[in-house]
């Protein structure tokens, strides 16, 4: 489905035509622009608003965040910012189940080293309880 949208805003910029700003039950990819690593996240809000609290983490220097946790431990001295990553929207989806299943196919497929290996092993978890 196509989306239209007349914004023109920095996320929109960057992401594919199909989805903006706006677009929900989305599972996207986060990669260094330093490095090349990546990160995997899924967002049943707005993505503009899941990047305002990745946005708020950094700012914090909250460690438990793993896109701060990044650029804590890499880049600390020159890329202290949420734009040193850039956005992929990888996937639009139905429902919050079904966006949280792709976006665990997803780690389980790309093994982005910059998620935490508890997200690794979600993989698992749901192949259990659907089999
Ligand atoms: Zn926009
Ligand atoms: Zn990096």
């Amino acid at each position: 489905m196509v989306e239209y949208t007349s914004c023109n805003c920095i996320i929109c910029k960057q992401i594919n035509n199909r989805y903006d700003c706006n677009s929900r039950f989305v599972v996207y990819k986060f990669t260094c622009k330093a490095c090349n690593e990546y990160y995997i996240g899924e967002t049943c809000i707005a993505i503009k608003d899941r990047i305002k609290q990745h946005t708020n983490s950094i700012n914090k220097k909250d460690t438990k965040s793993a896109l701060s946790n990044h650029l804590l431990l890499e880049h600390a001295e020159s890329n202290y910012d949420i734009s040193n990553f850039k956005l992929d929207i990888i996937s639009k989806h139905k429902d919050s189940l079904d966006t949280a299943l792709s976006e665990a196919f997803a780690i389980q497929k790309y093994k982005p080293s910059l998620n935490r290996k508890f997200e690794l092993s979600l993989y698992n978890l749901y192949n259990q309880s659907y089999n």
